[in-house]
């Protein structure tokens, strides 16, 4: 039977990315997605028209009853769980710290950090062989920012990747025994939308002059270190924040 992996946000960039190598490496896709729901459908028909096997499945990560309803919807398609990508995130417009209010703060935190939170519980009860699971993989999707801070720009998006290092520090220690392995990769500036949410479309080609390679990264070079975690390849990696980010 194939390897079922659930990757969150995955209707663009790279969690789309990863679902397209994860298909074409054998794995049965759950792809969730937020509002592009024309986006995740087409991602599926593509997998589909290839010969692979996915769904997709609506559910805002934030929000605990919807997660419930997308891991039930897991559940009841596949029936198994052997790897979680926690993906999903968004970031606000740039701006400095003491302009920003509450109320994105509380945005950022519960997309990014209790999002991850969400969906890891959900998938450590699955895979724990303490609850006679068969073991699996978590793989964060964390950021570079966690140790560079996003000065002027986002301070908050960047703390909260700092909490899913953390996370990942201490569930890989908390589920080692049961069979699950917990890593993070932290991407660097990479050619997707997320920038332009930010409110500055041109941020790859401005911060690439600071990237030791000369250049931004592409999705798929981070969704070739998502695969090698989530693989048995990386049976002896637990805890690892490993940075794709062309040595920024
Ligand atoms: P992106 O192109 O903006 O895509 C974000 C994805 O996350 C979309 O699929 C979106 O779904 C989904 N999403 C956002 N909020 C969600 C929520 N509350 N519930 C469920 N899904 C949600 O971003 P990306 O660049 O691919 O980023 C993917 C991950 O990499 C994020 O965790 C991001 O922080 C991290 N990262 C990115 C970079 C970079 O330079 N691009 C660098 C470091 C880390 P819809 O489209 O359906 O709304």
């Amino acid at each position: 039977m194939n390897k079922v992996m659930l990757i969150t946000g995955a209707s663009r960039g790279i969690g789309a990315a990863t679902a397209r190598l994860a298909a074409a490496r054998g794995y049965a896709l759950c792809l969730n997605y937020h509002q592009r729901r024309t986006a995740a459908d087409a991602l599926v028909a593509d997998i589909v028209r290839a010969g692979g096997r996915a769904i997709a499945v609506q559910a805002d990560v934030a929000d605990e009853a919807q997660v419930a309803r997308l891991f039930a919807e897991l559940d009841r398609e596949f029936g198994r769980l052997d790897v979680l990508v926690n993906n999903a995130g968004m970031l606000e417009q740039q701006m400095r710290l003491e302009q920003m209010d509450l109320g994105r703060w509380q945005r950022v935190f519960a997309a990014n950090v209790f999002g991850s939170f969400l969906c890891a519980r959900a998938a450590i009860t699955r895979m724990s062989t303490a609850n006679g699971g068969g073991g699996g993989a978590i793989v964060n999707v964390s950021s570079v920012a966690a140790r560079l801070g996003a000065p002027g720009e986002y301070i908050d998006y960047a703390a909260a990747k700092g909490a899913i290092d953390s996370m990942t520090l201490g569930l890989a220690k908390e589920v080692a025994a049961e069979g699950i392995r917990v890593n993070a990769v932290r991407p660097g500036v990479i050619d997707t939308d997320i920038h332009a949410s930010g409110g500055e479309p041109g941020r790859v080609a401005r911060v690439s002059q600071s990237v030791p390679m000369g250049r931004g990264g592409q999705a798929q070079e981070v969704a070739e270190a998502i695969l090698w975690l989530a693989s048995d390849q990386a049976s002896y990696t637990s805890g690892a924040l490993l940075d794709v980010a062309g040595g920024r």
